[in-house]
Formats: structure tokens, C-alpha cells, sequence
């Protein structure tokens, strides 16, 4: 495995009230998740978006 400059986050997770998931409270990682309906992405800064683009269908 190569190091990583990137500080490795000894993540925390709690529930969080608000997207139903386990959310990291330091670096805002979501346990599991590659994106997430709440807007939240590993990947980028718009995982809602990254949800339509990639054709799943959320209901208003
Ligand atoms: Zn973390
Ligand atoms: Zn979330």
C-alpha cells in the first residue's frame, strides 16, 4: 500500500439527524457511502447531482 501524504482521518462517526447516515465528524465522511441523497459525495462537492447524472431517482 502506498503512504499517503494526506493525513489519514482516524474517523469518528455519529449518527447524523439530518441525511439518516453515519457521518464522520471531522473530515465529514459517510461510513459506507460513496455519495449520499443529502448532497454529501467522496468524490466530489455535489453527490445530489452526482445521483442524477448517474440516473437515480429522487423524490422530492
Ligand atoms: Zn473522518
Ligand atoms: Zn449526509
Amino acid at each position: 500500500m502506498k503512504k499517503s501524504k494526506k493525513k489519514e482521518c482516524d474517523h469518528v462517526y455519529e449518527r447524523n439527524p439530518y441525511c439518516g447516515a453515519w457521518v464522520c465528524v471531522k473530515c465529514d465522511d459517510h461510513k459506507g457511502l460513496e455519495r449520499y441523497f443529502c448532497g454529501w459525495s467522496r468524490t466530489s462537492s455535489n453527490g445530489y447531482r452526482e445521483l442524477l447524472e448517474m440516473g437515480e431517482t429522487i423524490e422530492e
